[in-house]
């Protein structure tokens, strides 16, 4: 079986941050590939202020265009209608028979994945890789780790990660203000966006993610 890294996320827009998990991960779990897969339309999220996925999906193709290891995939951005986790791995799990998956996210996770969309259909498709950062009580992640295993019968793996303080709000700010994000985001993603001029008028209290 191959070993397939999943990096779900919004990415609106894809950093560093981003990049440097998936990478970190993927040699942590002697993973074969780590595949970005951008968010389609989030029940969770005010749609209206995101990027289109289509624009989100070049964004995070461009930013993992020279790794071997990476890909990013269109599964989650073609589906219609809102995008839930469990039905991306279904359809992945169909779809390569020859791969594991690993779901990669910050371990804020382990408290929210009950709430969910059909959280027993996520668990039972791949392995739960939580990533913690400084400050994070590795005891109560601990605890709800048996919890989950004992209720689902879930596969989750702790793994402590870099505390790289980059968030998409931040640059989303930075550039509507004029100032660089370079080295923050990937160069060719930051052509992208101003080639298209994104994120230049975002407004102050804007939803975090
Ligand atoms: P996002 O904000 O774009 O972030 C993507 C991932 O990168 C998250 O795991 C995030 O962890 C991590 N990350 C961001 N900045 C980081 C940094 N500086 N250092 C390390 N890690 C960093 O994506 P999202 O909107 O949270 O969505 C993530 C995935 O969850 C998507 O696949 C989405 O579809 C899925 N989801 C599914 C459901 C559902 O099925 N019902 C509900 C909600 C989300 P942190 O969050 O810890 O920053």
């Amino acid at each position: 079986m191959r070993k397939i890294g999943i990096m779900g996320g919004t990415f609106n827009p894809i950093h560093m941050g981003h990049l440097a998990l998936g990478e970190y991960v993927m040699d942590e779990l002697a993973l074969d590939e780590g595949w970005y897969v951008p968010t389609g339309c989030s029940y969770m999220k005010s749609n209206i202020e995101i990027v289109q996925p289509m624009e989100r999906y070049e964004m995070t193709r461009l930013a993992v265009l020279g790794n071997d290891r990476m890909r990013c995939m269109d599964v989650e951005i073609r589906r219609e209608g809102y995008t839930y986790t469990y039905e991306t791995l279904e359809q992945l799990t169909e779809s390569y028979p020859d791969c594991s998956f690993y779901f990669i996210y910050g371990a804020d996770c382990l408290f929210e994945m009950e709430n969910w969309r059909c959280p027993e259909r996520i668990f039972a498709r791949c392995t739960i890789v939580a990533c913690t950062r400084n400050g994070a009580s590795i005891e109560k992640m601990q605890e709800k780790i048996a919890e989950l295993e004992k209720r689902y019968q879930s596969r989750i793996r702790l793994l402590p990660f870099y505390n790289l303080e980059i968030s998409s709000t931040e640059l989303r700010e930075r550039i509507a203000s004029g100032k660089s994000v370079r080295y923050l985001i990937p160069d060719q993603v930051i052509s992208y966006i101003e080639e298209k001029g994104f994120y230049q008028n975002e407004v102050e209290g804007f939803e975090k993610d």
